[in-house]
């Protein structure tokens, strides 16, 4: 029994028709001989619906409540798939997280799955049913609670189930087809690309780049998955969309290969804080306890034994960093004049497997940067990425200035 994934995000399920469309393809794969576990996300603009719902009703939420919640658009998805193939006669059911079940951690809003046990899908394999229908996002905690995983996480609902069931493939669809040098909203010049490696896929999701979510494409790489990027609304073939794959298999890798950005950052600044050994970890334990997820840190050189201590994380998680920083103050853990939020800026980083291999990289994106007079803020890099934090405004204008300097137009 070949078994193939198939996921459709929230725009390729956004109204009764789409989900016609959708249902379509996945008949079309069932009538080549397959069986196929289909994961739909909510229908597009109605988990970010969910969530102002939750924030205007409680904005320091209980996530136990806030996965209650949010996680429902995918119920309504699932089951009207699931009748949609009924009506095209294909036997098919639909499961939410619970009743699989997709077990989590108790982690809530940013689960992480433990484990898919198959034997419930396989029984109703063996019966006959040729589509498994599976809520994304969702999940079971070990409390008994619905859990979900982190915005975007029907990508990670998607190929953890092709792990599990040992998929042929696991296809993404989307509304873009494919993965591209950069988002091709805001750059018409975007190309798209025929494979990416994991490794490349992996940092441009986790700087920004959201047709993949980061734990999805983790997944993918550890457990080997074929991982495949297309278009819902497109007639597709065995080669259309961008194959996430293996390093190997890609011929000649760029030097750089594609810019992503994220407009969500907020720079933190403690005023002044003492500089003595502990205060890195005086500041940030508890900001991880607090579940905020630092991200870039700069500590400045110290004057009179006094330093500043600035940290970005992402914009819905200032106001629980402040709480943190601010208890911890209380309580006489650290000690500082001010503590400044600066919302108003975003991220932009450029990623390549070939900056292992070449030098002066940061050099020609810093220079591309000056020429667009863009101030950088803070920088961060790594074997293959290198990200500044810069003001918001100038974002999709750096991004552009990037991708033309790297000649990313001519990729693919
Ligand atoms: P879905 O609802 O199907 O999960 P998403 O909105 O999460 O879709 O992801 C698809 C979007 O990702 C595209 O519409 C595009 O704007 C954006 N995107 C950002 N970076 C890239 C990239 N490098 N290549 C392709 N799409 C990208
Ligand atoms: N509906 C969820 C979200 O919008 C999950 C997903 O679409 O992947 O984040
Ligand atoms: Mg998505």
């Amino acid at each position: 029994m070949s078994i193939l994934v198939m996921k459709f995000g929230g725009t390729s399920v956004a109204d009764l028709d789409k989900i016609k469309n959708a249902a379509t393809k996945v008949k079309r794969e069932v009538d080549r001989g397959h069986k196929v576990i289909v994961i739909v996300s909510a229908m597009s603009g109605k988990t970010n619906e969910l969530v102002g719902w939750v924030n205007q009703t409680s904005p320091l939420y209980d996530a136990r409540e806030y996965d209650a919640v949010v996680s429902s658009g995918e119920n309504v998805t699932a089951g009207l798939m699931a009748l949609t193939l009924q009506e095209m006669e294909v036997p098919a059911r639909s499961w939410q997280g619970w009743q699989v079940p997709l077990k989590t951690n108790s982690a809530h809003a940013a689960a992480r799955i433990e484990e898919i046990p198959r034997e419930n899908l396989d029984a109703k394999f063996d019966e006959g049913m040729q589509v498994a229908v599976i809520a994304g996002f969702q999940g079971l905690s070990p409390e008994g609670r619905i859990t979900t995983l982190g915005r975007g996480g029907s990508d990670t609902t998607a190929v953890a189930f092709a792990a599990a069931f040992d998929a042929m493939r696991c296809d993404i669809y989307t509304d873009v087809d494919g993965v591209y040098t950069t988002d091709p909203r805001i750059e018409d010049k975007a190309c798209k690309l025929e494979k990416i490696a994991y490794e490349e896929m992996l940092e441009l999701a986790s700087l920004g780049a959201k047709v993949l979510q980061t734990r999805s494409v983790e997944l993918a790489m550890r457990f080997k998955v074929p991982l495949r990027v297309l278009s819902s609304f497109e007639e597709n073939n065995e080669n259309s969309g961008t194959l996430v794959c293996d390093e190997e298999e890609i011929m000649e890798s760029n030097v750089v290969s594609g810019v992503a950005y994220s407009r969500d950052e907020a720079k933190m600044t403690l005023i002044s804080v003492a500089d003595r050994p502990g205060i890195a970890a005086a500041i940030f334990g508890p900001l991880s306890e607090a579940g905020v997820n630092v991200d870039m840190i700069v500590q400045n050189i110290s004057e009179d034994g006094r330093t500043d201590m600035t940290f970005s994380c992402p914009t819905d998680q200032v106001m629980r960093a402040e709480r943190a920083i601010k208890e911890a103050k209380e309580l006489g853990e650290i000690n500082f004049q001010e503590l400044v939020a600066d919302t108003d800026v975003a991220k932009v980083s450029v990623v390549g497997i070939g900056m292992r291999s070449h030098a002066g990289v940061a050099a020609q994106m810093f220079q591309a940067l000056r020429d667009e007079g863009i101030n950088i803020r803070v920088i961060t890099t790594s074997e293959i990425k290198i990200s500044v934090l810069i003001e918001r405004k100038y974002m999709e204008l750096a991004v552009q200035a990037l991708h033309d300097a790297f000649e990313l137009d001519k990729a693919a």
